[in-house]
């Protein structure tokens, strides 16, 4: 049968279609292709970055410690309950005395190597001169402090809360990890290299905040003594990180060291109102609607998820150690960058890391249910990351609000977020060196989403760092501030060993 010449120009058309589909294909397998095997490229060759390199640093040998003596001085300060209360009435300032009367008594020959001044909310500043005035000085910092037990909740304590019982192979009670355990921990490692003649070459400063829960009026204190006596430090470590066993990233062990931390404070919103009985509101519904508004456009318009910074540092670093699609993925940020926010952003925790954090805290109206309020006030409790600053927290709340009649402004001036400290510095390898042969773990740093004394003392360091070598399940960080607070004596062995090695291989 004869084909309509109709017909024939329609499969010529088809065939050229089917043809330049054919190449379109062709050029998309090709893409995909080449895609692919940049993706495979860049993940097998990746190198582990530059903060994972601890070269060149030779980490002091572990010294002898009777761990069981070192528990029974946890457990004695412990026993000390040096807690900062939300009024300041409530503290009892002996408490601080018997603490520091404690470390005279129990470390004599640390302290005897050490001069001693005390500074504003009972802070103390140790200083043991080292033979090299040329090398900066070292700083270790624990603060004295402890937050009080939740009212009702003392009966959930496996062990009460002050009574630094030794069982089950813990210190128990509030502040055997937070920070006394620090505190502890430093100065077991100093009496033991002490006692074993240890002389070290560049000085070791111990900062010991009385304030830290609250204020951190000590900390600033020791800040300018430091800065009077014209002291710029190597480094500083105090606490803020920990060892994680189980964490997300590898699923294995994992010492994660603070280079930076958040900011921190707090907007007072307030929407002004008339005021009146209850049974005759406004036509728009008052102060509270106009406020419910406010705080909806603010905590409505978050700071966007940005994968950089020290908190997607940790993720760079360990990549090289993750499993497969998690290297993929690191390795090709160009292509997964986004991917990587949205898992990340997943969780509460993560999320934190990679912006700017909007808290809605507290709510005041009226003061009873039948009165119109005459001002209406929401407190947003912001943590600055690294990069926004207090001014660009107002001008995106301001700009969240617009033309609502709302005041905004802070309740107490504002903490901006640190400065990030070096990944490659001689303070940087020195810490990760030692972290990583206490721990026995790869080293990676991050950021702390909230705040330490440790903050204060950025201008009278190069380098400032946070961790404390005790080894957590995710789930155990709840302790802290919470119930059942308690050190292992494995832990408190790792403590001791982190300080005294510190010190040897920072300053011997
Ligand atoms: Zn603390």
């Amino acid at each position: 049968m004869p084909v309509a010449p109709a017909k024939v120009v329609a499969v010529v058309r088809g065939e050229t279609a089917m043809r330049a589909f054919g190449r379109i294909l062709a050029a998309l397998v090709l893409v995909g292709v080449g895609l692919a095997a940049v993706v495979l490229v860049r993940t097998f060759s990746m190198k582990a970055p530059p903060a994972a390199d601890v070269s060149g640093v030779v980490v002091g040998p572990p010294v002898a410690v009777d761990l069981a003596q070192a528990a029974q001085h946890l457990s004695l300060a412990v026993q000390i309950p040096t807690v900062r209360h939300q009024d300041p009435a409530e503290d009892v300032d002996g408490e601080w005395t018997r603490l520091h009367g404690l470390l005279d008594t129990v470390y004599p020959t640390a302290s005897g190597k050490m001069s001693k001044v005390e500074l504003a909310s009972r802070t103390l500043v140790y200083t043991w001169p080292g033979s090299d005035p040329a090398l900066a000085p070292v700083v270790l910092m624990a603060h004295q402090d402890v937050v009080p037990v939740s009212e009702g909740t003392e009966g959930s304590w496996k062990h009460p809360p002050f009574s630094g019982q030794i069982a089950d192979g813990a210190v128990w009670g509030r502040g055997s990890v937070d920070d006394k355990g620090s505190l502890i921990g430093i100065f077991e490692g100093l009496e033991a290299l002490a006692k074993a003649g240890f002389a070290p070459k560049r000085t070791i400063i111990v900062v010991s905040g009385g304030d830290e829960e609250v204020v951190g009026h000590g900390a600033r204190a020791a800040a300018d003594y430091l800065k009077a006596k014209g002291i710029k430090a190597e480094f500083v470590v105090d606490e803020g990180q920990a060892v994680i066993t189980d964490n997300p990233i590898t699923g294995g062990k994992l010492a994660i060291v603070g280079v930076a931390e958040k900011g921190y404070g707090t907007l007072r919103v307030t929407a002004p109102a008339a005021g009146g009985h209850s049974s005759a509101p406004p036509a728009d519904g008052g102060g509270v609607v106009t406020l419910a508004k406010a705080v909806t456009a603010i905590a409505g318009s978050p700071f966007p998820m940005r994968f950089q910074g020290p908190g997607a540092d940790t993720l760079k670093t360990l990549a090289p150690h993750a499993p497969f699609v998690i290297r993929m993925a690191a390795a090709n940020e160009w292509l997964f960058g986004k991917l990587l926010v949205s898992q990340m952003g997943k969780s509460a925790a993560g999320a934190a890391l990679l912006h700017t954090t909007i808290a809605p805290t507290m709510l005041k109206g009226s003061p009873k249910e039948n009165v119109l309020p005459q001002d209406a006030t929401a407190w947003i409790n912001y943590r600055i990351a690294p990069g926004d600053s207090s001014a660009t927290v107002m001008a995106r709340a301001k700009a969240a609000v617009g033309t609502l009649p709302v005041t905004l402004s802070w309740d107490r001036a504002p903490n901006e977020p640190s400065p990030v400290s070096s990944t490659t510095s001689w303070g940087w390898k020195a810490i990760a060196a030692t972290a990583g042969a206490v721990a026995e773990a790869p080293v990676a740093p991050s950021l702390v989403t909230a705040g330490t004394d440790s903050r204060f003392l950025t201008p009278v360091a190069k380098d400032v760092y946070r961790f404390q070598p005790v080894e957590f399940e995710l789930k155990d960080v709840e302790m802290i501030h919470g119930t059942n607070e308690h050190m292992t004596l494995t832990n408190l062995a790792k403590m001791v060993q982190f300080y005294a090695r510190l010190v040897e291989t920072a300053a011997g």
